[in-house]
């Protein structure tokens, strides 16, 4: 395997090696020079290179720095300062590139924060021009109310930009309808290495050096013509090396409908090594309005990709997708209880596989006429019956989810071995797709390892990972399984690289796939557009080789540094087996860390915590748009703490800036696909700090605040003074950094906690007939008692003996339980542990006689779900856990077993409205859909729930002043708008803090959804 120029691994390595050791002087210089003749962000710290060293693939190359412009025209300038100093240039949209496009030695250069607008909208030519760093689904999202869309619908299209997109030619699902990116492109404005901005557009019209350069591609494709007729893969699927054959089309899909050439398209796919693109013209097409599937069941894997050939016939231009989902994700979804009913709606028996095979159009009868056509279809191939038809819009929908959910589950294997993608989208002829996978899956075979199939059976495009330990013999066994499959590719005629492109993984394959003629082609391509080299360079040119072990993240050097953990990660610290997925005992992983670095490794950059949706991951992105403030970038800073990587480790100031902003919302734990649970290692990591650096007054005060707030309550006018005089609210924000801005959560003399003694005794409920424990925190016994009250009477109304949980089995002041969260939150294991261990041993005997513990504040009660199960406080954490539930939770949970009967009939109909707001935490343990059911208990009752993020003050977080300005943003995103939109709805938050940002920020009074039904009880 030898690239155009027989040195070429050394060239590569050298120039790594060049730019690696350049002196402090050039990068200092270059950091210096951005920073005087920008406005944008210059990051050259080692945590920011750090950060940008990798991207979704197995590599990391660490720049020289990052620059952020502001600004389009100071990209021109930051390459004109590389230019004058001879540094590389890195261009980088999301960073979710598989095979290390965006990793790279000299100046980072990411487009996502700033440069990313619409540029120009002609819904007459159906065209929208727009900036590099816009993110797909917000261009989507902007285009829908006119009908039309950009159908490029890659799976990472809530965090993939369009200059990245261009920059890969990506493909999504419904290529088999919409084409590539290449198809879809109509013009770029981009920068050559040069400082020349260009119009690359169609050739017949372009002109000046443009079309010189068109002249000297078409004069290349002339020259190798033979080559091109008999090297091209002649499949839609091809996305490695240069699109020589814009002027000799060899796609399967011209790119151009007339056959005209268009110069763009040279660009599409060349990963940021030719130009650096300005903007992006491209082709809307119109948003179809309906939608059909068919999910054919197959009781063999080869059947179901031998039929793939076949079903792609049909439609008549409205077939949009055929997508697989085999044996193992089906399995995968059964597990899951969220996903399992809506996989049954799909399958007939026990299938191998299913393909998703939809149509599109706008007229649903037309649509449902296809579907018999598939119906019809599989009967002729012998598999009567096996179609399932989906007309409705909403299980198409689910369907679709668990498609996507497969994969996370998938990705979320614990230990060292991971699905490691390099060979995950070779596109093969569909005539020969079931001999390609059956081949494929024996080589796996062969290599002690597995995959698992997915994706794209339209197109012949089919996404497998085989499971590779990366830090033993990965690397090899890699190489191995490469050279094999690309033989199959060869036979079969496929692309080798068919969608996700060629960056350090694939580099090496393009003179494999086309020959050396047509690779020399691709040089002298790439010397005419950049003859400085300065664009990647050592990519499609000159590349290393894939399994280089020095450009890898889990390379030969990579070690744990040993470390005593606060909590227990053993889950994480474990083996696995590539063949069987089986993992070994928690806590024989060999981590030096304990299985804390085990966990932090599980984030493969995939980069969805990126992702601007209104759900609850990564709030603090959401609103920084900062890669330091996205899980990926926190994942990232504390692996290369715990691996030696960045001094100071767990302790520097790095990874305390790169945590200062986690709200610790536990959003990535539920939605990151490979359960990256931040907000837990953030309490490790603030752990870690404290033994070095202390705590601060503020920390203090608030960790303590169960310990004082029985004192505090009975000098509560003294205490709320701090709310009435500015002046008082100012010297506490000197001295504490609690925001001046920010009202305090009001004392009261009288609360839940000192009024007279309620409910049943101990004794008592352990021998009722309806007996439930109720545990009240901290913020709701002593700030917000109504609260607690009203759960009170709801329950008794509904006929249960309430028990309130308490550490002497007294209300008495002072002995009230409390979960520890407040320690947690910075840190405090050790306290947080004491006061957990308490509460446990007060709650275990109801436990154990299997009585529900309800508790209020989801962040209180959850910790004895979550963060209490890894404080090494042994069997009566697990036994507790297994009861805790929150009100509505319980509520809900009696409903369906049909206990609230009485309850119903006292409820009077609603007056107003409901609009809800979760929790992140409610959110993170999938508890929403309690709230709406307990809210529906009430008659007439109108419910809906606000699509927000993390209310943005979390704990004590927003009363910092440090974060106030990043504290309202969080809630302006989604939250606040979203109230002040509904005057006539009542609003229910059942977190503390969250009902304060409300109050803060709308003037409305939030209730906890206790409070709600209490308040439509009769009396
Ligand atoms: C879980 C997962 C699923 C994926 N699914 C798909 C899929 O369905 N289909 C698919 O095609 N891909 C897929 N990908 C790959 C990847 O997400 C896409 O290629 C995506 O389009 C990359 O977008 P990005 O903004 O992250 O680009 P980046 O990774 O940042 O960059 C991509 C390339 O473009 C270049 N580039 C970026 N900006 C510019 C610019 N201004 N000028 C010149 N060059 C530039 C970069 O140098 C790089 O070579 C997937 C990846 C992951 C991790
Ligand atoms: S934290 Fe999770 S979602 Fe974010 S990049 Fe890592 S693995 Fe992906
Ligand atoms: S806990 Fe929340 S804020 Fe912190 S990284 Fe996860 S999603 Fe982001």
């Amino acid at each position: 395997m030898n690239t155009s120029t027989a040195s070429a691994p050394e060239s590569a390595l050298k120039t790594y090696e060049q730019v690696a050791a350049a002196s402090n002087e050039v990068a200092g210089l270059l950091a210096k020079r951005l920073k005087t003749e920008t406005q944008g962000e210059v990051l050259f710290s080692a945590a920011d290179r750090g950060r940008y060293a990798t991207d979704a693939s197995i590599y990391q190359v660490t720049p020289l720095g990052v620059f952020v412009p502001k600004h389009p025209e100071e990209v021109a300038t930051a390459m004109a300062i590389c230019r004058d100093l001879k540094v590389p240039i890195v261009p980088r949209g999301g960073g979710t590139s598989q095979c290390g496009q965006t990793t790279g030695v000299g100046l980072v250069i990411d487009h996502s924060k700033y440069v990313r607008n619409i540029l120009n909208l002609d819904l007459q030519a159906g065209t929208v021009e727009v900036q590099p760093g816009m993110v797909l689904d917000t261009l989507n999202a902007s285009l829908k109310k006119q009908g039309v869309w950009f159908p490029v619908d890659v799976s990472t299209s809530a965090q993939a930009t369009l200059g990245g997109m261009a920059g890969n030619n990506s493909c999504g699902s419904r290529s088999i309808a919409y084409g590539n990116m290449v198809h879809n492109v109509l013009g770029a404005k981009a920068w050559l290495s040069n400082g020349e901005l260009l119009d690359f557009s169609l050739f017949e019209n372009s002109s000046g050096r443009a079309k010189q350069i068109g002249e000297f591609v078409k004069q290349l494709a002339v020259q190798h013509q033979a080559e091109l007729q008999t090297h091209w893969p002649k499949v839609l699927r091809r996305v490695a090396g240069y699109n020589l054959d814009i002027f000799d089309n060899q796609n399967v899909r011209p790119y151009t409908a007339d056959g005209q050439v268009n110069l763009a398209h040279l660009l599409v796919g060349s990963e940021g090594t030719l130009a650096m693109t300005q903007s992006l013209t491209l082709k809307l097409s119109e948003l179809p309005t309906s939608k059909v599937l068919g999910v054919v069941n197959f009781n063999s894997f080869h059947k179901a990709m031998d039929s793939a050939q076949h079903i792609v016939k049909l439609g008549n231009g409205t077939l949009t997708a055929v997508e697989l989902v085999d044996r193992t994700m089906i399995d995968l979804s059964l597990k899951i209880p969220a996903f399992a009913p809506t996989i049954r709606t799909a399958i007939i028996g026990e299938p191998e596989a299913i393909l998703l095979v939809e149509f599109a159009g706008s007229d649903k009868d037309k649509l449902k006429v296809q579907l018999k056509q598939l119906v019809a279809l599989m009967g002729d191939l012998g598999l009567p019956n096996s179609v399932v038809e989906m007309v409705d819009d909403a299980p198409q929908k689910n369907l679709w989810e668990v498609r996507k959910a497969g994969l996370n589950i998938m990705m979320s294997l614990k230990g060292d071995g991971k699905p490691v993608s390099f060979i995950e989208d070779c596109a093969v002829p569909l005539e020969h797709l079931a001999e390609y996978t059956d081949a494929l899956t024996q080589v796996f075979q062969k290599h002690g390892t597995k995959g698992t199939w997915y994706a794209h059976a339209s197109v012949g495009t089919l996404h497998v990972r085989p499971i590779l330990d990366m830090r033993r013999d990965g690397a090899v066994k890699m190489r191995a399984i490469a050279e094999e499959a690309s033989a199959l590719v060869r036979k079969f005629k496929g692309a080798y690289s068919g969608e996700h492109g060629d960056g350090l993984c694939r580099g090496e394959w393009i003179e494999w796939q086309f020959g050396p003629s047509i690779q020399q082609a691709f040089a002298q391509i790439k010397h005419e557009l950049d003859p400085l080299n300065l664009l990647s360079p050592n990519r499609m040119i000159d590349p290393p080789k894939m399994d280089d072990t020095s450009l890898m993240r889990f390379g030969n050097n990579y070690k744990v540094i040993p470390i005593q953990t606060a909590l227990d990660w053993s889950a994480w610290n474990v083996h696995n087996d590539a063949a069987t997925e089986q993992t070994t005992l928690p806590g024989t992983g060999q981590d030096p860390a304990q299985g804390l670095a085990k966990a932090v490794e599980m984030c493969n950059n995939n980069g969805t915590c990126r992702k601007f949706d209104a759900g609850t991951m990564c709030p603090s992105f959401r609103v920084t748009r900062d890669e330091v403030h996205a899980t990926r970038g926190r994942a990232n800073t504390l692996r290369l703490a715990l691996s030696g990587q960045l001094q100071g480790g767990l302790e520097s100031s790095e990874v305390k800036e790169a945590m200062d902003l986690c709200v610790g919302c536990k959003g990535c734990k539920r939605d990151c696909p490979t359960g990256v649970d931040m907000a837990r290692m953030k309490i490790e990591v603030q752990h870690h700090y404290n033994e070095k650096h202390g705590l601060s007054l503020k920390d203090k005060l608030i960790a303590n605040l169960p310990r004082y707030a029985h004192i505090a309550s009975q000098w509560s006018g003294l205490m709320n003074l701090r709310n009435q005089s500015p002046m008082l609210a100012r010297l506490a924000e000197s001295l504490t950094g609690l925001s001046a801005e920010r009202s305090w959560p009001e004392w009261k003399k009288e609360h839940f906690f000192n009024s007279p003694l309620a409910g049943v005794s101990a004794q008592e409920v352990l021998t009722a007939s309806k007996p439930v424990v109720l545990f009240v925190d901290t913020f709701n016994g002593y700030f917000e008692s109504e609260n607690a009250w009203a759960a009170f009477d709801v329950l008794s109304a509904a006929g249960y003996q309430v028990h309130i949980a308490s550490r002497t089995q007294q209300n008495t002041p002072g002995q009230h339980l409390c979960c520890g969260r407040t320690y947690l939150a910075s840190g405090q294991v050790d306290k947080a542990k004491e006061h957990a261990k308490a509460l446990l041993e007060a709650l275990l005997p109801f436990a154990q006689k299997g009585i529900a513990i309800v508790g209020l504040e989801p962040s209180c009660l959850l910790t004895l779900r979550d963060e209490s199960l890894v404080m090494g406080l042994g069997e009566m954490a697990e036994t507790v856990s297994t009861q805790a539930v929150l009100f509505e939770e319980f509520l809900a949970n009696e409903n369906k077993a049909d206990q609230l009967a009485s309850l119903k009939t006292k409820l009077l109909p609603a007056q107003k409205p409901i609009l809800v707001h979760g929790h992140c935490h409610q959110k993170a343990f999938g508890l929403m859909p309690s709230v709406t059911q307990v809210i529906q208990l009430i008659p007439e009752v109108k419910v809906d729930l606000i699509e927000s993020s993390c209310c943005g003050m979390a704990g004590s977080f927003g009363y910092e002043a440090s974060h106030l300005e990043v504290s309202k943003q969080m809630a302006e995103a989604n939250l606040l708008p979203s109230v002040r939109n509904r005057e006539d709805a009542c609003v229910v938050a059942d977190g503390t803090s969250c009902r304060h940002q409300i109050m803060d920020g709308t003037d409305r009074k939030a209730v906890h959804v206790a409070l709600l039904l209490a308040q439509h009880l009769q009396r």
